[in-house]
């Protein structure tokens, strides 16, 4: 135990998070530095229970500061500890608490140390001088990233704030090196945890999940239970708080089980699992191959399932057909179905995924033809009208989702729809033979 700890019980400790930036608030940046912060906490059992942004200004940052610890008493904050004139993090909070800057002497000699080290030109600049200053009483905590240290800073009453750098890199490497170990020890060993696992779903609608989960849609035991939409589906997040890592891993378990028992073949996968890979897995079992036509995706099928490594044993191939000379020539569409039906029609793409499954001799072929827009809309078929068809051995299945989004949540939409229902129509397969 280091002179920081301290003999408390295990508690629950609640912190806030004050990202600091102009950049921040203009939206050139995005704040990957609270979500990181927040998730790596949570596994240690502490609760990010809000985050605020604020800009460079002193002014800002007291507030945004004072307002934060006026709730929690434990606020961490990023951002604003560089050699310029924007960064006023330190001379902000140390005037909450008032404290006077100081010139730490130690910090200044590990500063020019860095700067000789680098082998720049000339004597270190004023400017860096900056980064030594340090407010009373505070306690500095080692950079090994990157230039300027870290904060620690705390009153009587035991309310903190950490302030910590804004570049990721290094804000990631304190928050390992430093705030982690620190905030451990302030909860004790057997500090709860907060842990999560996530259910991904694909072919249901968020709307129709509460149905299918029933007794389970607001939770389970304890867990509370997250929809999150996207576009490769709905993810279902179970969260357990106020537990040991050992029991909340158990109560997760438990948790999924339950749900997957209801959810069956809506699941394919877990945490970042990706459907193509998942569909990859399923072909290589059944010693299957796979061929894809596309016309309105233009090849993202294609490259969702080469981007997993080793996929050469069952993607054979595909054909960017997004004329219909293409899909007439390459893939042996009948003039007279795209006449009859369109060239957004579910004949048209069971026509593809046939054509694209016998020519490149796959067991397996998929396609895709619809109107990823803006414009190319019709009252009958309007943008975001995809058929999709898969053919398994001759069996050939088609679907016609209406997909909503812009033209490249569209075409990611149709990929992934295209996945589905290769899973799907493979599960199908199975059950029959
Ligand atoms: P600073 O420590 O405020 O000088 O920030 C240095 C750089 O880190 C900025 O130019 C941003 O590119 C980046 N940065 C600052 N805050 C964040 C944040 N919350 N999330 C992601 N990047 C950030
Ligand atoms: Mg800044």
């Amino acid at each position: 135990m280091d002179r920081f700890s301290r003999n408390v019980a295990p508690r629950n400790v609640n912190v806030e998070i004050v990202t600091i930036g102009d950049e921040l608030l203009l939206g050139f940046t995005i704040d990957t530095n609270a979500a990181h912060l927040a998730r790596e906490l949570a596994a240690i059992g502490v609760a990010i229970v809000r985050r605020s942004t604020c800009g460079d200004g002193a002014d800002d940052i007291a507030a945004a500061v004072r307002e934060a610890l006026d709730r929690t008493g434990a606020v961490i904050t990023t951002g604003g500890l560089g050699p310029t004139s924007d960064d006023l993090t330190k001379p902000s909070i140390a005037a909450i608490f008032g404290r006077a800057m100081r010139l730490d002497e130690a910090v200044l000699e590990n500063l020019k140390g860095r700067w000789k080290a680098r082998g720049w030109p000339g004597d270190m600049p004023v400017a860096n001088r900056q980064q030594a200053m340090i407010p009373e009483g505070a306690t500095v905590l080692a950079n090994r990233h990157g230039s300027a240290p870290g904060i620690w800073l705390e009153d009587e009453a035991g309310r903190w704030v950490v302030m910590l750098p804004g570049v990721p890199r290094e804000m990631r490497g304190m928050c390992a090196d430093v705030l982690l170990p620190r905030v451990r020890e302030r909860l004790g060993a057997s500090a709860t945890v907060i842990a999560s696992r996530t259910l991904r779903t694909s072919g249901v609608a968020e709307s129709a999940l509460p149905e299918i989960l029933g007794p389970l849609a607001s939770g389970f035991n304890g867990l509370s239970l997250a929809y999150l939409p996207g576009w490769e589906g709905v993810d279902l997040r179970l969260t357990c708080r106020g537990h040991l890592a050992t029991e909340a891993a158990a109560m997760l378990e438990t948790g999924v089980a339950a749900m997957r028992e209801r959810l069956g073949v809506t699941v394919y996968g877990e945490g970042n699992d990706d459907l193509a890979a998942f569909v990859l897995q399923q072909l290589r079992a059944r010693r299957m191959t796979i061929a894809v036509a596309e016309s309105c995706t233009g090849g993202m099928l294609g490259a969702r399932l080469t981007a997993i490594p080793g996929s050469s044993d069952v993607v054979l191939g595909g054909v960017i057909a997004y004329s219909n000379e293409v899909k007439e020539k390459h893939l042996g569409v009948h003039t007279s179905t795209i006449a009859a039906h369109g060239a957004v029609s579910e004949a048209t793409a069971r026509e593809m995924a046939t054509g694209a499954r016998t020519r490149f001799g796959a067991d397996v072929a998929i396609s895709i033809t619809g109107i990823a827009g803006p414009d190319g809309g019709t009252p009958e078929k309007p943008v975001g009208t995809i058929c999709i068809a898969v053919d398994v051995q001759g069996a050939v299945q088609s679907v016609r989702p209406a997909v909503v989004g812009d033209r490249d949540e569209i075409r990611s939409r149709s990929a992934q729809a295209a996945l589905s229902l290769v899973r799907r129509a493979l599960l199908l397969q199975s059950e029959t033979t």
